[in-house]
């Protein structure tokens, strides 16, 4: 039981006080005054002093033990809240609870009110949030490098069902997790020209320039035992005020400097699987890799004195080509400032780095117009070209090798404008390079990297993802994660590979009617939530089928929606069938400038107008599609899925994340055999699994064929019916051709093989219906996925990590 007087826990008379008291000396409010905004800060800034402690202990013990540091180098975290997660790892929520019920407020509404913290698009970003937790849980002395924008993810309105994007604010109230370190500030230059001496060191004089300034935010670890630096860089002008210019009466060019240096850190690039071109793009991506490489350097050189000793006390991870240019910029400090020859400097970076590939997709592989990277970075051209010529060197001296693999290994993309590779910088530069899951990394070395894989055969190597399992069980699914305590007792909590106790729970009645109890109330709540945010009446009885993840075509949303389309057809021409009444729930964002991926949000909104209203479906089908898809939404949306929707072409996701959230939230999947959900498959067996579709070398072998989606979609009786249906305006009577070009896509394109799935899919949904309609069967399938699912824990992941590759363990 949760107490919630102080009479039940013991600190929190104590605590109590110590709230008010940080309320009224630190924020200035009284408890009268204080509104729900001054509880949360008074609230965090009190926990945090035991963070702070703890904190201050990780650190000296690493320092103490001249512990090897993990460097996680990403462009994004998609943190979401921090408040439950601190708490729930210090286990301290229900000292918490009681203490703030003492002044009459509720720790769950303070919870609630929490800004997420979205530093990131989606997967990559999500990803690299878990692996920190996890970094912090298996006690691994690390620091997650990143940059600290003002404003994060943009911030979904859906009005008349299009996708509206406002600005997100995550620090208007202020951040009472950070700490400003301005002591910890670098030079980072950009542009300029490079002046050789006569003494033949070079030099780098930049033409403008940043200071970038550490801010950090601790890391809590499950437990409590470890706390870890997350070090994200805000940037600030030289000379904040140029007083000459004041003074001569220009106020805007006094202050010009400044601007240009919050442009760099001003807004994450709302992207995803699409490399952003611009120059702002890059300047971010030095910006953080200097600041990052120049911090690390420093502080090797702080503890341990010899820069030559850096790869056995440091180790890098490089999260995707974002932060590629840092094997540039280690280069550079190595051989400008600390005097090594260029073969040294390239030895210690090689046995530093580590990169993690996450796309494949050639729209997704960064490159830089090479007179763009020149005129920006003109010495790291000069080392990328230095590199280049070691490499080409090295893979001429094969046998065998010729000119087409030569030109694919080259830093340099020649044809056409010539442009600098990211992804072969990143990966000759590295001493490892994993994809992340086993397919994804097959394919990494049959198709991208085949001929670097060729030159170094040995490089390449599998992490699949993973999750961790304090945010995305204990956290977001209390309930269930009070129900297997029950059953199987403590050991999950620290290692989730004991979920597997769970497996016999599979057989037991008992167990599975507390189970679905559990579900049910999950799935009350979150009906809930849908009434009061849309308004929308769904029955917490009928399944929940769910697919929510960024809007993209790969990701094919279209294929759900057109089956939703063809399945209302069919339960209207037979309404005497045994339907299974679902709700299907969509949720996420399309990136700004990605106009098919905005429309297929409008085809969700209008296609859920319609079916939501027509009462000849009865309750049998309800669509919603739920605005503003992010950390805190999916917390709420995961424990309430009875089905999980992981259903993109083979072949184009490198691993996915949400499958393996939902999986452990006993929900099952209904999936094609991409990414991790084929390790999913042979975790929890391909009965407890809904697999359909082609897999990703049918997929190659159709498109190397010259697919004929036309001829497809006319041979398909349900699909015809319902892309007519779509494109002749049934669902968007307001502009019957709005969906007319997106429709005629698919006859003429469809790369991304919608038509080509779509009986498999219809056949599997059926089959769906057909295992729900044997409750008890459903029931001990989910508890399976539960059981076995423990190893995508992100603890696993880091484990591999550490061990393999950066050797810290
Ligand atoms: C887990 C997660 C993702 C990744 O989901 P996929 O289904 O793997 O694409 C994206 N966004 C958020 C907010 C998440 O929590």
């Amino acid at each position: 039981m949760v107490p919630d007087t102080c009479s039940a826990a013991p600190d929190c008379t104590a605590l109590a006080d110590a709230i008010l008291d940080t309320l009224v000396h630190r924020i200035g409010k009284d408890a009268q005054a204080a509104l729900p905004h001054d509880w949360l800060a008074a609230t965090i800034f009190t926990v945090r002093n035991d963070i702070i402690e703890r904190w201050m202990v990780s650190s000296k013990a690493a320092h103490a033990a001249g512990a090897k540091k993990v460097y996680y180098l990403s462009l994004e975290f998609l943190i979401g809240r921090l408040l439950r997660d601190a708490l729930g790892n210090l286990q301290r929520s229900d000292e918490v609870k009681a203490a703030l019920a003492v002044h009459g407020v509720d720790l769950a509404e303070l919870e609630e009110i929490e800004p997420d913290a979205a530093l990131g698009n989606g997967g990559l970003g999500r990803l690299a949030a878990c692996f920190m937790e996890s970094l912090a849980s298996l006690q691994l002395p690390a620091y997650g490098y990143g940059i600290r924008y003002m404003n994060g993810m943009f911030r979904q309105r859906i009005e008349n069902g299009w996708q509206v994007e406002l600005p997100e604010n995550w620090l208007v109230h202020g951040n009472p997790w950070e700490f400003e370190r301005r002591e910890s500030a670098y030079f980072v230059g950009f542009g300029g020209e490079v002046v050789g001496h006569d003494d033949g060191t070079i030099h780098w004089k930049p033409a403008e320039a940043v200071e970038a300034i550490a801010v950090d935010t601790p890391v809590v670890g499950w437990r409590g035992k470890r706390v870890n630096t997350l070090r994200l860089w805000t940037a600030r002008a030289f000379d904040p005020i140029r007083l000459d210019r004041f003074n001569a009466g220009d106020f805007s060019g006094a202050l010009a400097g400044q601007i240009g240096a919050e442009t760099l850190v001003r807004v994450l690039y709302p992207n995803d699987s699409t490399a952003a071109g611009q120059e702002l793009r890059l300047r971010q991506e030095y910006f953080f890799s200097s600041a990052s490489i120049q911090d690390i350097v420093r502080r090797h050189v702080q503890y341990f004195g010899d820069i030559k000793t850096l790869a056995d006390k440091a180790a890098i991870q490089l999260n995707d080509t974002h932060p590629a240019v840092s094997v540039a910029e280690l280069m550079r400090v190595l051989v400008d400032y600390h005097d090594l020859n260029f073969d040294e400097a390239w030895d210690i970076a090689k046995r530093t780095f580590g990169y993690t590939n996450h796309t494949l997709l050639p729209e997704a592989l960064e490159s830089w117009p090479l007179p763009l990277f020149e005129w920006l970075l003109p010495r790291h051209m000069q080392i990328v070209y230095a590199i280049n010529a070691k490499l080409l060197r090295e893979a001429r001296a094969v046998e065998g090798i010729d000119d087409r693999a030569i030109a694919a290994i080259s830093l340099i993309d020649e044809g056409g404008e010539r442009r600098v590779r990211m992804a072969n910088l990143a990966f000759v530069g590295s001493h490892s390079v994993n994809g992340v899951a086993a397919l994804h990394t097959d394919l990494m070395k049959r198709t991208v990297f085949a001929d670097l894989h060729t030159l170094y055969p040995t490089r390449i190597n599998n992490k699949t993802n993973g999750i961790t399992p304090r945010r995305w069980l204990q956290e977001c699914n209390p309930g269930l994660t009070a129900l297997i305590r029950e059953a199987i007792g403590d050991a999950f909590l620290d290692d989730a590979e004991k979920l597997a106790d769970l497996a016999p729970f599979a057989e037991d009645s008992w167990f599975r009617e507390k189970f679905a109890a559990v579900k049910r109330a999950n799935k009350a709540a979150l009906a809930d939530y849908i009434k009061t945010t849309l308004g929308l009446r769904i029955d917490p009885t009928a399944m929940f089928d769910v697919q929510i993840k960024r809007i993209h075509e790969y990701k094919r949303q279209l294929l759900g929606i057109i089956e939703t389309v063809a399945l209302y057809d069919q339960i209207r021409g037979h309404p005497e069938r045994d339907w299974t009444p679902r709700v299907k729930l969509f949720a996420g964002k399309a990136a700004s400038s990605y106009a098919n991926a905005k429309l297929i949000i409008k085809l969700a909104n209008d296609v859920a107008r319609r079916i939501n209203s027509d009462p000849s479906v009865g309750g049998l089908l309800k669509i919603a599609f739920l605005p503003n898809y992010n950390v805190s939404l999916a917390e709420k949306i995961v424990p309430a899925a009875d089905l999980s929707e992981q259903i993109s072409t083979a072949g184009m996701e490198a691993s996915g994340t949400g499958n393996m959230k939902f999986a452990l939230n006993g929900a099952l999947t209904i999936g094609t055999l991409d990414g991790a959900n084929i390790e999913i498959m042979e975790r929890v067996g391909p009965e407890n699994i809904v697999i359909f579709g082609m897999t990703a070398d049918e997929v190659a072998a159709k498109r190397a064929a010259g697919y004929d989606p036309r001829a497809t979609i006319e041979a398909s009786g349900a699909l015809n019916q319902a892309l007519s249906a779509i494109a002749s305006g049934v669902f968007s009577p307001d502009d019957p051709t709005r969906y007319k070009d997106l429709m005629n896509g698919l006859y003429d394109h469809d790369w991304f093989m919608v038509a080509a799935d779509f009986d498999a899919y219809v056949a599997a949904q059926r089959e769906v219906d057909t295992r729900w309609a044997d409750t008890p069967g459903w029931e001990a399938a989910a508890v399976r996925n539960v059981a076995r699912v423990g190893w995508f824990s992100s603890d696993r992941t880091i484990r591999e990590y550490a061990t393999d590759i950066w050797g810290v363990l």
